[in-house]
């Protein structure tokens, strides 16, 4: 799909094609330009070779219906991976990739053994999203939020993230309100502080993972560039700049970051900041064994016991290795 060259060529055409464009490629949400028939045939011919909009995919659904994970081929046959989570009442979440593969190698996270194999451009991005607000649309329902947490590192392809979360946000684009857009980060110091100077009313979640730079550099190579102290201030930054609430995800993986200490000196860092912890069970990828619930209630309860705001994230699509995690091709 490569939507960017279409300015290009609706210069040489009347004003209105744009907008009738705009309709057929996100409320229509048509498959491919002969399917707009409200352009004319030539116009049709010339996007369709132009800029493509086809989307070659497969899927693989969960057991529990709910998780959907679709394998893009890219037009330079990359692989990418993209997961649609469907919430109760109606909500439709994707989990968008915005590298293939990823150079931070935590030593959790499956994508991170693949390696960095390349940036995604803006359009790469879209697409995802629009492969399942095409597969939504005969359900009559719609993508009414998207995290970009899926393969790759968000503040190591800045340009491209902040383009595609322009369309994504965009009245004129998938009409995805900002409010329901995440970007996740390992911690990406310039690109938090760039982040916080958008005026983007997005929101902002840190994968901490650990309490202290020690266990936080068995897990994540990037801690040995920033330590948390750095970090934090960072985030500091970004929440006096837009007095937005940030989330912290911590993973949580027995024996490593899940004792008493862990949740005492976790409570010490957040307490006072406009944040909310969320604790996610380790999804298996290879080396690590996930905290038992029970230790991750317990977990939380010295948390909220301190006075921080803590969430657990539900687990979806395990079964179809579309967890937070496990999203990594074989093939690339
Ligand atoms: N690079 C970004 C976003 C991609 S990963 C980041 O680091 O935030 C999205 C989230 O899934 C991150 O919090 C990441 O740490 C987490 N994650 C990675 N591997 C996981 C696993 N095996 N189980 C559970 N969560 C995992």
């Amino acid at each position: 799909m490569e939507i960017s060259h279409l300015p290009e060529i609706l210069a040489l055409e009347p004003k209105y094609r744009a907008k009738q464009i705009q309709q057929a490629l996100f409320i229509d949400l048509v498959a491919s330009w002969q399917a707009a028939t409200i352009l004319p045939q030539k116009l049709r011919t010339t996007l369709q070779a132009n800029c493509p909009i086809d989307i070659k995919a497969e899927i693989v659904v969960a057991k529990d219906k709910k998780t959907i994970k679709a394998l893009l081929t890219l037009a330079d046959e990359k692989l990418v991976e993209t997961v649609l989570m469907k919430h109760q009442a109606g909500r439709n979440t994707v989990c968008i990739s915005c590298m293939v593969g990823c150079p931070m190698r935590c030593a959790f996270c499956a994508t991170g053994e693949m390696g960095l194999v390349r940036n995604l451009s803006a359009d790469e991005m879209i697409e995802q999203i629009l492969f399942f607000a095409r597969y939504l649309k005969p359900q009559g329902a719609r993508i009414n939020s998207v995290v970009f947490m899926g393969m790759g590192e968000p503040f190591l392809n800045y340009d491209n993230v902040i383009q595609a979360i322009r369309l994504i946000q965009s009245p004129n684009g998938l009409n995805v309100g900002a409010r329901h857009i995440s970007v996740s980060t390992c911690g990406i110091l310039n690109g938090i502080k760039k982040l916080a100077q958008e005026k983007l009313p997005i929101n902002l979640a840190i994968s901490l993972h650990a309490p202290t730079d020690e266990v936080r550099q068995q897990l994540m190579p990037i801690a040995k560039t920033y330590p948390i102290k750095k970090l934090l201030t960072e985030v500091d930054y970004y929440i006096t700049q837009t007095n937005r609430k940030v989330m912290f995800e911590y993973l949580m993986i027995k024996g490593v970051n899940d004792s008493v200490k862990h949740a005492q000196a976790l409570a010490a860092l957040m307490k006072n900041r406009l944040c909310v912890v969320n604790l996610i069970q380790y999804n298996p990828t290879n080396k690590f064994i996930p905290s038992p619930y029970k230790q991750m209630n317990y977990f939380k309860s010295i948390l909220e016991k301190e006075g921080v705001n803590t969430t657990m994230r539900y687990k979806f699509g395990q079964d179809i290795k579309g967890a937070c995690g496990q999203l990594a091709t074989k093939k690339n």
